[in-house]
């Protein structure tokens, strides 16, 4: 049966608001996030240079940031790189506003030990849109809280502090950003930068990371069918979450570094990873077991 049949057939046990659990923090966080981004709707808001500093700062946070630090390396340990260079990454996640990395962490291993179960933080099978989003608007998921479940990673006080201070850096970010757009061209661009870079780049990422949980789970292609749960390799989220889409591979080989495995599933994150193996930044990348492959 496709995998969309499959998630139709199991709905819903769960999906609903609901409002006695939800987390206002959050939803403020993220409602304030897509009005400044709604702001580069307006025609004075768009500038070149803010376009590619959104660019820049997408790949940054998203693909290196959420990607490469706060799935492959913090969740999964698919490769090793020294303390200093971790904490670097750490607080370039931190500036995809997806939460602190021990939050982060702790909800993706739920994912991944319940995967489409009904333990799973985010499954299709509770609906689409509970997937996408309607689940983090909640203070606990089953009763459980997502940073319980890494309480390991809080042994590390920089970790630790970020946990608690992520929201922070955005904050700095837009201050430099309006600074510097101001001293380069006025108020009018710092304001330009402040709206493409941070807002409209941020909710960008949001989506893109929020469809790896609703729609490979849903749509798209299996190289392992005996994985036991709904995930899906799909091409065009691969392509904009810089390899992450090749989700059933992923669920089958948690550990490998590399996502993509067959010839044209491009990752660009692994190859990021390979690209710092050259200077020396990422050492024992696990490799996946192609062999397995059905
Ligand atoms: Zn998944
Ligand atoms: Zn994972």
């Amino acid at each position: 049966m496709p995998v969309a049949k499959r998630v139709e057939a199991a709905r819903p046990r769960r999906g609903g608001i609901e409002w006695g659990n939800l987390n206002w923090v959050v939803i403020t966080g993220l409602g304030g996030m897509h009005l400044l981004a709604l702001l580069a709707l307006l025609p004075w808001a768009f500038s070149w240079s803010g376009l590619v500093l959104m660019a820049v700062l997408m790949w940054l946070s998203g693909g290196i940031g959420i990607n490469l630090c706060y799935h492959r390396l913090m969740t999964h340990r698919s490769f090793k790189t020294p303390i200093w260079f971790e904490r670097v990454l750490l607080l370039v996640a931190s500036l995809a506003w997806q939460g602190g990395p021990v939050q982060w962490v702790g909800v993706h291993r739920l994912h991944h030990k319940h995967s489409d179960g009904d333990a799973d933080p985010h499954s299709p099978r509770h609906g689409f849109t509970w997937a996408h989003i309607l689940w983090m608007l909640h203070r606990e998921i089953e009763g459980v809280k997502g940073e319980d479940a890494a309480k390991d990673l809080m042994r590390d006080g920089f970790v630790r502090r970020l946990n608690a201070w992520f929201w922070l850096p955005q904050f700095g970010l837009m201050v430099a950003l309006m600074g510097l757009g101001w001293l380069w061209g006025g108020w009018v661009l710092g304001l330009s930068w402040v709206i493409w870079a941070v807002g409209a780049r941020t909710v960008v990422i949001f989506h893109i990371t929020w469809f790896v949980n609703s729609a490979t789970h849903t749509w798209g292609y299996q190289n392992f069918k005996e994985t036991g749960e709904d995930s899906t390799n799909l091409w065009w989220l691969a392509l904009l979450s810089f390899g992450e889409g090749w989700h059933n591979n992923h669920h089958a080989q948690p550990r490998s570094a590399a996502h993509g495995m067959r010839w044209f599933e491009w990752d660009m994150t692994y190859w990021t990873i390979k690209i710092l193996s050259w200077v020396g930044l990422a050492k024992e990348i696990h490799q996946p077991d192609l062999k397995k492959m059905s």
